[in-house]
């Protein structure tokens, strides 16, 4: 080692090329032949480099962030102080008579999920909603080959989020996809025509990617139960229910919960996150393994589960995001059902507001979010709902999610959260009321958009043809 430490004195700077041409298990080909060009720069300029791109990134801490399914809550920031605090970072493979702190915070939280959804049983390892999709569906395909039913396809609804289907393709399953109603929700009879035995099960958000309460569950919770089929719950609108209805009273049978939605973690950026999945009572022997259990005495690792998928996570999960999670759900309480009223009632203020002057598919009371459209902007001032959502970059607003759900043209779908004062709901609306005047009077103006943001208008296509991957120092 002596001989690096030297040469990193080297008037040269860094040189370790000599030292790594030693190592003799490298083929020849692959060695460096001359130095690596390392920037030389002090401490200070590289802090003021990263604070520097740090400001121009836009996130929940500096301005309204409204991103339609997503959820975009503040999230405290005693929750992060709490996650990262000593002794939550043992090793995972710690014994469980070592980790005790650890296990009973999962086990609480076990608990506190449970009574939250009304379910019976859960697993906290699956790592995101999509991956609490695909673990659900693993359940439901084992239950029905260990009961020995043939059961292939899984119906999905048109207005439902796009990992829904694949992840009943992931389990091996066939999609049957049904049409909405003209109210944006299951149509019974499209759910009728297409019942069969080799139906497994449904695949629902409620409420629905729309942000309306499918008013007919529980009929349609008994057309499938009559059927011999199962429910499945996507619970990343869950945000809009706490502490007034759960799944389980909807007639759900298995459940995941997005914890970075609803129980504050940052996400996005592809951000570690908790996809919990909970069963009713007959599904609980099919859990991934291990659950953390109690015996009166030790918390523990159950691995114990009769027909277990097996394991879908390393270890417990994102340990990280379920401390959060809890940390969360202790400091709400009650307020947990505010939370979702407040929501709930954002949402609908803004509904109503800009129902003026965008096209509104769906006008009834909303949930926690809400869908208008871009159409009349579109085919009045040819301006479109991308247009749209780069204008409110300008002002100071993250955009809301567009184009989605598909079965919505020029979809722009707002989720505010409860999180959000009144003030900051009124600029919302006056930035939107702007944009829909500039789209009359000044349509080019839209078009160019954004015209203040760090990086102007993108070439996307080009940049999906011809991506520039290298970095030039
Ligand atoms: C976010 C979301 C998902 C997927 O969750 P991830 O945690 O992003 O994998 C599934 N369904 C709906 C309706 C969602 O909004």
């Amino acid at each position: 080692m002596k001989t690096i430490f030297e040469k990193s004195n080297d008037a040269e700077g860094i040189n370790l090329v000599n030292e790594v041409n030693k190592i003799d298990f490298l083929p020849e080909n692959l060695l460096r032949s001359e130095n690596v060009k390392l920037p030389q720069l002090s401490e200070l300029d590289v802090m003021r480099h990263y604070k520097e791109l740090s400001d121009k990134n836009f996130c929940i801490e500096k301005g309204f962030y409204p991103l339609g399914s997503c959820t975009m809550k503040y999230n405290p920031k005693v929750n992060e102080f709490l996650s990262s605090l000593e002794g939550f970072d043992i090793h995972p493979n710690t014994e469980d008579s070592k980790s005790q702190g650890s296990l009973k915070l999962m086990y609480n939280l076990q608990n506190a999920l449970l009574e939250v959804t009304g379910m019976d049983a859960i697993t906290l390892q699956p790592s995101a909603g999509a991956h609490g999709e695909l673990t659900g569906m693993m359940i439901i395909k084992k239950y029905f080959d260990t009961i020995g039913e043939k059961r292939t396809k899984v119906i999905v609804p048109d207005s439902a989020h796009g990992t829904n289907p694949a992840s009943a393709k992931m389990a091996g399953f066939d999609i049957v996809e049904i049409k909405s109603n003209d109210k944006g929700q299951v149509d019974i009879e499209a759910l009728k025509s297409v019942l069969n035995a080799d139906i497994a099960a449904i695949m629902m958000t409620n409420p629905n990617t729309l942000g309306i309460f499918e008013e007919n569950i529980k009929e349609i919770s008994d057309i499938m139960h009559s059927n011999g089929s199962l429910l499945y719950y996507d619970g990343a609108n869950f945000n809009a229910i706490m502490g007034y209805t759960n799944p389980k009273l909807m007639g759900f049978d298995v459940v995941h919960l997005n914890l970075h939605k609803t129980f504050s973690t940052p996400h996005g950026g592809g951000g570690p996150g908790a996809g919990v999945v909970a069963v009713v009572e007959k599904l609980r022997d099919y859990l991934p393994s291990p659950i953390i259990d109690y015996d009166g005495k030790m918390y523990f690792r159950n691995y114990d589960i009769k027909h277990s998928i097996g394991s879908v996570k390393d270890f417990s999960g994102n340990f990280g995001v379920l401390v959060r999670a809890y940390a969360y759900i202790l400091m709400m309480g009650k307020n947990l059902k505010h939370a979702s009223e407040n929501a709930v009632l954002n949402a609908n203020y803004l509904k109503e507001k800009l129902k003026k002057y965008y096209n509104l598919p769906y006008d009834e009371p909303c949930m926690h979010e809400f869908v208008i459209t871009g159409e009349k902007q579109k085919s009045e001032n040819g301006v479109s709902t991308l247009n749209i959502a780069k204008a409110l970059m300008d002002k100071d607003t993250h955009p809301p999610t567009v184009y989605f759900p598909l079965i919505v043209h020029e979809a722009i779908m707002i989720e505010p959260t409860e999180s959000e004062n009144k003030q900051v709901l009124d600029d919302f609306i006056n930035a939107m009321i702007e944009i829909a005047n500039e789209c009359r009077n000044n349509p080019q103006y839209v078009l160019d958009a954004p015209h203040n943001t760090p990086v102007l208008k993108i070439d996307e296509v080009n940049a999906a043809r011809h991506p520039d991957l290298n970095f030039k120092g």
